[in-house]
């Protein structure tokens, strides 16, 4: 499942790899998932270069150098497929490809093919700048943006009654953290998921901010180590908490225990993450 730090790996090798490039074939196979029509697509985006590729949550955004924005939204289960078009061998793919059933999505660019094959969920979405904007004004920041400042931080989840883990999941607070690292990042800051967060002290606000930082920057940096982000959809599962309940915590040694939290499993150490006082009677 692609998270934060997987997609940030995906943007990293698509602006390494799309960036000057023009856009020569482009196709969905699932039109539910288009927010125009093909024709449409392909009257705004074939022939166009693409500037640079941005990251905003877990969306991919192309920006054309017609001023549209190509947003490419990843399923639960989706993987990127980044490959170079050898010289020659386009005659020799596009045959197999008439075969082969279609891809979900693929895009086709002067010299790299990016490919989703499989894909029930997938989106891709072309707006315009303004578009994108009034979509993004509705939603929370990147939790990795400059613009978030710890005190901002504070700001958006100060005086929330929901229960932790529900605040860092909730989109029109913060963009794109899924279970797994909202699991991580409670853990990183000793703080229990399921604790309010509107009874949390600044000091603790605080703590969460960098935790936040910390756990998606350093599985960004796995991500890079590995060098193949394409296939890194588990990156982050020999890492952390999530999904392993009654296996040691890496701290402490305290078996991992497991609560639901919007019916839906938490992975917490008890030891590590203590409720408040306050709770305990
Ligand atoms: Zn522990």
């Amino acid at each position: 499942m692609p998270g934060i730090p997987e997609i940030e790996g995906y943007r990293k090798r698509l602006d390494q790899h799309t960036v000057g490039q023009r856009i020569r074939s482009l196709d969905m196979q699932r039109q539910s998932g288009l927010n125009v029509d093909l024709e449409r697509l392909h009257d705004l985006a074939l022939g166009r270069q693409i500037l640079f590729v941005e990251r905003r949550g877990t969306d991919l955004i192309f920006h054309l150098d017609n001023g549209q924005r190509l947003v490419v939204r990843l399923g639960q289960e989706d993987e990127l497929h980044i490959d170079r078009l050898e010289a020659g061998a386009e005659d020799e793919e596009l045959k197999t490809a008439a075969n082969a059933s279609k891809p979900a999505f693929s895009l086709r660019l002067d010299s790299v093919a990016v490919t989703v094959v499989k894909s029930r969920t997938l989106q891709l979405l072309l707006l315009t700048a303004k578009e994108l904007d009034q979509q993004q004004r509705e939603q929370g920041p990147d939790p990795l943006s400059r613009h978030l400042t710890a005190e901002r931080f504070r700001q958006r989840f100060a005086k929330r009654r929901s229960t932790l883990k529900a605040a860092l999941m909730n989109p029109a607070l913060l963009a794109g953290i899924d279970s797994r690292y909202a699991d991580d990042i409670a853990f990183a800051a000793g703080l229990r998921p399921s604790v309010r967060v509107d009874q949390l002290q600044e000091e603790e606000l605080d703590r969460l901010f960098l935790s936040m930082i910390h756990v998606l920057q350093e599985a960004i940096e796995r991500q890079d180590g590995r060098g193949a982000a394409a296939d890194g959809s588990t990156a982050s599962l020999s890492w952390g908490i999530a999904g392993k309940t009654g296996e040691p915590c890496p701290r402490c040694g305290t078996p991992i225990e497991e609560m639901l939290i919007q019916r839906k499993p938490a992975y917490f150490c008890p030891q590590c993450q203590p409720l408040p006082p306050a709770d305990e009677s």
